[in-house]
């Protein structure tokens, strides 16, 4: 089987300003254990990634937006491009989290233009997934996982340099305290990766695909130990460091 490094990202969501942002990356930073098998990765809010990067400079956790635009640059408002967020140092860009697609109107095609400019500008694209609680009753939730992925993938050129991140985030689970059982988020992580072989071939094997809803310490190492399940997307619990840093350990 081949070796997929796990990720531990982190989504501060809209929490911390830059000081409270500054001062969690210092604790994350400095509880990390040397030669811990994960990548971590934090996304702070956009006015604090500035002060993020200046914390983690030389540390090899990584840094991401929690959102973008698909412009480089233009009369937007309020909008912030890949560019920009490369600029800042971010290696992932989040694009397509229910919580954008729930209050911002996001749909799997503007989700599909903002990842194909995350690629474009030499950036990770964390691409998230997931059914809502009445799609899931309704046995719902391998078709909509299979129309997020592929109209969220469409147009993805063979030769890009970086390859996306998949998040299967299952809405009912996200914030609510609910977690999917392991074997309910392995089942649909194979079904994603086995679309992936269709998708990307031979790059479905190395693709990461975390799963996201409610991973605290106490379900991280079961759900990690799932062969499909590459990493976690953490909400609540990565806005503490203690926390964080138990689910880091959970990876291994
Ligand atoms: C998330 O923000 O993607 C998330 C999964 O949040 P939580 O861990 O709080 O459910």
């Amino acid at each position: 089987m081949p070796e997929r490094t796990p990720l531990i990202a982190g989504n501060w969501k809209m929490y911390k300003t830059q000081g409270e942002a500054r001062a969690l990356a210092r604790e994350i930073r400095q509880g990390v254990p040397a030669g811990v098998r994960a990548e971590v990765m934090v996304a702070p809010p956009y006015t604090a990634l500035a002060a993020v990067a200046g914390e983690l400079e030389g540390s090899p956790i990584r840094l991401a937006g929690q959102d973008t635009f698909w412009e480089k640059q233009g009369a937007y408002t309020g909008a912030i491009s890949p560019v920009m967020l490369a600029d800042l140092g971010c290696h992932y860009v989040i694009v397509g989290h229910s919580e954008r697609r729930q209050h911002f109107g996001d749909t799997n095609q503007t989700v599909n233009r903002k990842l194909l400019a995350v690629l474009e500008a030499g950036v990770v694209p964390i691409l998230c997934i997931g059914e809502t609680l009445e799609e899931r009753q309704a046995e719902k939730t391998l078709h909509v996982v299979a129309e997020q992925l592929k109209e969220g993938l469409a147009g993805l050129p063979g030769d890009a340099r970086e390859r996306p991140v998949i998040a299967y985030e299952p809405v009912w689970a996200i914030g609510t305290g609910l977690t999917a059982t392991p074997q309910q988020a392995q089942e649909v992580h194979a079904f994603i990766r086995s679309l992936l072989r269709e998708l990307l071939h031979e790059a479905a094997e190395t693709t990461l695909i975390l799963y996201g809803g409610s991973v605290t310490p106490d379900n991280a190492a079961s759900l990690l130990s799932e062969p499909d399940i590459d990493g976690a997307l953490v909400g609540g619990a990565s806005l503490k460091a203690d926390s964080f840093l138990k689910i880091i350990a959970a990876a291994g």
